[in-house]
C-alpha cells in the first residue's frame, strides 16, 4: 500500500483535527467515562471523515479502503483507546455490511445520516452468553405482518448509549445456525427498546459500553440489510474491515509508546548515565519498533488485497492476531521503563496498558482469530494437509 499526496493531506487534515477537537478534552472524557458522541461526530461528519470510503450517493467520499485505512492509522494519535473505538465503530464496524448490501432506501435513511455525523451507530453481535460463539446467538426477530418482532439482549455495545441506530445481528429462522441470522437497522428509540447500566471498564473508559434489552421491538422488515438469513455471512465481511481498522489504528499508538519511552529513558539519569545508555533498553524498545513494522507491513499487503476484491480473511485474521499480542507486549515493556511513574494513572504508557488490553478480546479474541487462521492452513481434521 503506499500513501500518496491525497492520503497524506488526509492525514493532515485529520491529525489538525484530532489536536485542536479530540486531545485537548481526552483526560476529561476519560475521567467522564463518556465522551459527547454526537457532537463530535457532527464535526468529524461535515470534515467528511466518517464516509471516507463509502459511496458518494449518501455522502461519502467514495475513496478505495486505502484511505479508510490512512484515517484508522491517523486516529491512533488520539491520546487514548476509546474516542478512536468509538469512531472506529461508526465507520468500519456497524456500517460496512449497509453500504454494502443495504437497500438504496435504508441507506439513504440511515447511512447518510451515519456519515453525516447526524447519527451515532452501534453495531449489535455480542450477547450475555455469545461473544466468540457467534452462530449461538439467541436473539430473535420474528416475522409479524411486514413487521420484525424482536426479543433478546446485546451486550458489551460501544457506543450503545449514545446511538441512534443498531446494527443487529438476530435470528430470523429455524435454518441451520450459519444460515438462519439477519442483520437489521434497528432504531434506538423504538419501543420496546431499553438500555442497562453503562458498563465499567479497566480500559477504554472514554468511549460507552452498554447492555441492551428487546422487548418486542417492533421494525419493518425492510429494516433487514440485504437477504434474509445472509447476516452471519454479511457479519463476517463487516469483520474484515473491523479487523483490519483494529490492527491499523494499533500502529500509531504504539509507535508513539516506543517513542514517549525512548524520549523519557533519555531523560531519566541513573547510575551516572542515562538510562538509554543501557544497552539492554535501547534494543528492547528498537526490538518493539521492528515488531510495530511488521505489524505494519502485514496490515498493509491484507489491505492492498482487500482493496483488490480478495479475500483477505487469513490476513486480516493475523493482522488483527498480531496487533492484540502487540497491544499487550509494546506498553507491558515500556511501562517498565518508567519505573513508579509507569505505574502511575495518568501516564500515557499506563493508559495504553489498559486501553491495549481489549485488542486480544473484542472483534473476536486471539483465540477466535487462530482458529480462522488454522482453518485457512487446511490442517484441521477431516482436511487434507
Ligand atoms: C470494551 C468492549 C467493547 C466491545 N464492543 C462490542 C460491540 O460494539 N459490539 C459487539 O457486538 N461486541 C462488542 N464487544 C464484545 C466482544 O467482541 C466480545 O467480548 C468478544 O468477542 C469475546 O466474547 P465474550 O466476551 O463473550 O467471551 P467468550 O466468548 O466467553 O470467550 C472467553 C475467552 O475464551 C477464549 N476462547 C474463545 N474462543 C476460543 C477457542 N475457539 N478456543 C480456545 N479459547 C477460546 C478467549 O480467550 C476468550 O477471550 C466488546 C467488548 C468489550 C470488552
Amino acid at each position: 500500500m503506499h500513501f500518496t499526496h491525497e492520503h497524506q493531506e488526509l492525514q493532515r487534515n485529520l491529525k489538525r483535527f484530532i489536536d485542536s477537537d479530540i486531545n485537548p478534552y481526552v483526560d476529561e472524557w476519560e475521567a467522564a467515562e463518556m465522551f459527547p458522541a454526537k457532537q463530535l461526530f457532527k464535526k468529524m461528519g461535515e470534515l467528511g471523515f466518517l464516509g471516507i470510503a463509502k459511496p458518494t450517493e449518501f455522502g461519502g467520499l467514495g475513496l478505495d479502503y486505502s484511505y479508510a485505512m490512512a484515517m484508522a492509522e491517523t486516529l491512533g494519535h488520539i491520546h487514548c483507546g476509546g474516542v478512536p473505538m468509538a469512531i472506529g465503530v461508526q465507520t468500519d464496524m456497524a456500517t460496512p455490511a449497509l453500504a454494502r448490501f443495504g437497500s438504496d432506501a435504508l441507506r439513504a435513511q440511515f447511512l447518510a445520516p451515519a456519515i453525516s455525523g447526524d447519527a451515532v451507530a452501534c453495531v449489535g453481535v455480542s450477547e450475555p452468553s455469545a461473544g466468540s460463539d457467534v452462530a449461538s446467538i439467541k436473539t430473535t426477530a420474528r416475522k409479524d405482518g411486514d413487521d420484525y418482532i424482536i426479543n433478546g439482549s446485546k451486550m458489551w455495545i460501544t457506543n450503545s448509549l449514545q446511538a441512534d441506530w443498531m446494527c443487529l445481528l438476530a435470528n430470523t429462522s429455524d435454518e441451520p445456525a450459519h444460515r438462519n441470522k439477519s442483520l437489521i437497522i434497528v432504531p434506538m428509540n423504538t419501543k420496546g427498546v431499553s438500555v442497562g447500566k453503562k458498563i465499567r471498564k479497566i480500559g477504554m473508559n472514554s468511549s460507552d459500553t452498554g447492555l441492551i434489552y428487546f422487548d418486542d421491538v417492533r421494525v419493518p422488515q425492510r429494516y433487514r440489510i440485504g437477504e434474509e438469513g445472509k447476516g452471519f455471512t454479511y457479519q463476517m465481511l463487516q469483520f474484515q474491515e473491523e479487523r483490519l481498522w483494529a490492527a491499523a489504528s494499533s500502529l500509531a499508538t504504539m509507535t508513539m509508546c516506543i517513542e514517549t519511552t525512548a524520549e523519557y529513558a533519555r531523560e531519566r539519569k541513573l547510575f551516572g548515565a542515562s538510562l538509554l545508555d543501557n544497552q539492554w533498553v535501547h534494543f528492547k524498545l528498537a526490538e518493539l519498533k521492528t515488531e510495530v513494522e511488521a505489524l505494519r507491513a502485514l496490515t498493509y499487503r491484507a489491505c492492498d488485497l482487500y482493496i483488490q476484491g480478495q479475500d483477505v480473511t487469513e490476513l486480516a485474521s493475523m493482522a488483527k492476531l498480531k496487533a492484540g499480542r502487540l497491544a499487550r507486549i509494546v506498553p507491558d515493556a515500556c511501562l517498565q521503563f518508567w519505573g513508579g511513574m509507569g505505574f502511575t494513572w495518568d501516564n500515557p504508557v499506563s493508559r495504553y496498558y489498559r486501553d491495549g488490553r481489549l485488542g486480544s478480546i473484542g472483534g473476536g479474541a486471539d483465540e477466535v482469530m487462530l482458529g480462522i487462521i488454522c482453518k485457512y492452513m487446511n490442517t484441521l481434521p477431516g482436511k487434507k494437509g
